[in-house]
């Protein structure tokens, strides 16, 4: 069972090489449980019981069951998480051409640790918006399914320091990807935009916009002598986003008659301020215009976010043996040994010791190890959606997530059990 939810996972990861594929991958898999797709642009008429869902922008979407009684009796049952993950993206006039290879600019999204992307078979995922035939502006999601791109490195005759300084790269000159070699009549223009046009299947005149990813095309796999861990790229935080989602699409859950939320975001790498953020107002919009469909008053409205319950997931950091100063000794979190809840008292994290207490009530009622985590105090703490939607809805909100080796890693890595025990988690919290 724990194996194959995460071949589900690794299966999702490989499907979804950018944020608006994984909102694309997630559309899909909702289509076979019959949720219906709704836009903000129209009225709505939601049914008791009914699934919804509403992207914003192609790559954050929030995805809804009506429970069976009045809001303001059940409040929501939320989880939240986020759909994108650190990298580089592709500058607006990326090509540039020197000693006969043409290279591609790029601009550094959120945290990677840059170091790991070179050497690896990188290639291009995203979306691309043109005019079609009907002078219609269209967005297209593409992919190049092939290795693409390379940061090649420094051989160590060159870089003689490199295993003890670690590898440094120049963020502006260092880090153009080659994508091919050039003959002297070629204009590196020219051909990115030619390769561009080659990747929609269509005849169109011109190629406005785009948004493009640059991804490791190396599959996710199982790895330790008895393949106990996974590795893949983007775990951080799709791992998450396909636990709630799998905690979802159980039948118990969904027949459950509560009001279940997952509201998956992009933009969390930068600090979640834009149109489709946690820091928007997508999930404020969202909720309350499904108040609005159930003609529930502002009052009720408001006392039905006071009865509601948050979630968010986002992976945790997984105590690594070989570097013990990294962690708070009596904070250590192991792989595979269950969901991690994370504390911090400057809320960096949204944790209160009543939304621990009853997510870790949670964990004992589906039969589930937990652990806890404490940053290193001379360290800075990273955060997540949770301080940040808590304080937006004013809903009580508890930060959670499986332990991970190697955050913002183009490969990261994580234990099979972990996943399995955050879903049977998740579940629990969305049941009962
Ligand atoms: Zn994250």
């Amino acid at each position: 069972m724990a194996t194959q939810q995460v071949q589900y996972l690794l299966d999702f990861i490989d499907a979804s090489p950018s944020p608006w594929h994984v909102v694309d991958s997630i559309e899909t898999q909702l289509s076979a449980f019959s949720f219906v797709k709704l836009n903000e642009t129209d009225k709505w008429s939601l049914q008791a019981g009914g699934r919804y869902y509403v992207i914003r922008d192609d790559s954050s979407i929030i995805i809804f069951v009506m429970g069976q009684q009045p809001l303001v009796k059940t409040g929501f049952k939320l989880i939240g998480a986020h759909t994108d993950s650190p990298g580089l993206r592709i500058k607006p006039n990326p090509a540039t051409a020197s000693d006969g290879l043409l290279r591609l600019g790029v601009e550094i999204y959120g945290s990677p640790i840059l170091a790991t992307f070179a050497d690896r078979d990188l290639s291009l995922a995203g979306r691309i918006c043109y005019k079609d035939e009907h002078g219609k502006l269209v967005s297209q999601l593409v992919q190049c399914d092939k290795p693409l791109l390379r940061l090649p490195n420094l051989a160590i005759h060159m870089n003689r320091t490199v295993n003890e300084e670690g590898l440094k790269l120049h963020k502006q000159q260092e880090l153009p990807l080659i994508l091919t070699r050039l003959t002297e009549q070629q204009l590196p223009c020219a051909y990115f935009s030619d390769w561009l046009q080659q990747q929609i299947d269509k005849e169109i005149e011109s190629i406005l916009s785009w948004d493009l990813a640059v991804y490791d095309t190396q599959q996710g796999v199982f790895w330790g002598a008895n393949n106990e861990f996974y590795a893949n790229s983007q775990l951080d935080n799709l791992a998450s986003c396909h636990a709630a989602l799998l905690a979802l699409l159980d039948e118990s859950v969904l027949e459950s008659g509560n009001m279940l939320v997952c509201a998956f975001f992009d933009h969390e790498e930068i600090g979640s301020e834009s149109q489709k953020g946690a820091a928007g107002s997508f999930l404020t919009d969202i909720l309350e215009r499904i108040a609005l469909a159930t003609k529930t008053d502002r009052e009720d409205f408001l006392r039905a976010l006071a009865k509601s319950f948050m979630i968010s997931a986002d992976m945790a950091h997984a105590y690594q043996p070989s570097f013990p100063a990294a962690y708070d000794s009596e904070h250590k979190v192991l792989v595979n040994q269950g969901p991690v809840i994370k504390v911090n008292a400057n809320q960096r994290y949204s944790t209160s010791s009543g939304s621990e207490a009853l997510f870790a009530d949670c964990c004992e009622l589906a039969g589930v190890p937990y652990q806890k985590y404490s940053h290193r105090n001379e360290l800075g703490c990273g955060s997540t959606i949770g301080p940040i939607t808590s304080s937006l809805i004013g809903v009580s909100c508890v930060d959670v997530g499986s332990p991970l080796w190697a955050m913002h890693s183009i490969r990261e890595s994580a234990g099979v059990w972990d996943h399995h025990y955050m879903i049977r988690a998740m579940r629990q919290f969305f049941a009962e």
